[in-house]
């Protein structure tokens, strides 16, 4: 049997990670919902409507209808790339920028609104694994196994810093550990579906764990409850 596989939690706490490798050995598609609020994010960027993270939330509402988001596989990282409005946006949307004002437009209710309708119906047919901050709580709220992910901040920070060097980015540890530091208090003090651990979520605190020790205890609830 197909279940519905949420996994939350704080930021750079290798949710994608997990979630993409796990969705990969069961055979079930893998949706990356904070791709999405950072593709909104890049179209408000591009088109003035945010600077600073200031923005008029009446504009970003009004061109809600213009963002088209799809999602293409790519077998090469073996999991979907973000297209907005037909432009292929991994890269941009991965970027300091984006990073620093995603939060800000996320607490949108419209904007929630729109993700929350995408991310349904992707999710309707079971066999997925989602990660995100409301996945548990919000969006699936029913899913079989929900995760909610957290680690120690200086470790969270040094991943983040390095995936960035490996790509090529020149920022600071500091600048690392502002960003997540703020986001993390954004998506937790938002009123609308903020983060937090839903009440039947299995808390897994990786600041210890490697790669392969989250996955096996992951895949082991996972089989167990699909069973
Ligand atoms: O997961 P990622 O770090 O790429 O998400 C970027 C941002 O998008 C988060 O910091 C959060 O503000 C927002 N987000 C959200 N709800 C989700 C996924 C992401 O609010 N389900």
């Amino acid at each position: 049997m197909k279940i519905t596989i949420a996994i939350d939690g704080y930021s750079s706490c290798g949710k994608s990670t997990l979630a993409k490798t796990l969705a990969s050995r069961l055979g079930y598609a893998y949706v990356d919902s904070g791709a999405m609020y950072r593709a909104v994010t890049l179209y408000c960027m591009r088109n003035g409507l945010i600077k600073n993270g200031k923005f008029d939330t009446a504009k970003v509402i009004a061109v809600l209808d213009d963002i088209h988001l799809t999602f293409v596989y790519n077998p090469a990282t073996k999991a979907s790339d973000t297209y907005l409005n037909g432009e292929n946006v991994e890269k941009p949307i991965r970027q300091m920028d984006v990073s620093e004002q995603v939060s800000k437009i996320a607490v949108v209710k419209e904007v929630r609104d729109k993700m929350f309708r995408i991310q349904r119906k992707l999710g309707k047919d079971k066999g997925v694994v989602m990660d995100g901050r409301d996945i548990g709580t919000h969006i699936f709220p029913h899913a079989e196994l929900k995760i909610f992910m957290t680690a120690d901040t200086n470790v969270r920070t040094q991943r983040r810093l390095d995936e960035l060097s490996a790509k090529g980015y020149t920022v600071s540890f500091d600048e690392v550990k502002k960003n997540l530091e703020e986001r993390d208090y954004e998506d937790s003090h938002r009123k609308e579906s903020p983060l937090r651990k839903a009440d039947d979520a299995v808390v897994l605190d990786n600041t210890e764990l490697d790669k392969e020790e989250q996955l096996e205890f992951v895949l082991r609830l996972a089989k167990q409850l699909s069973a």
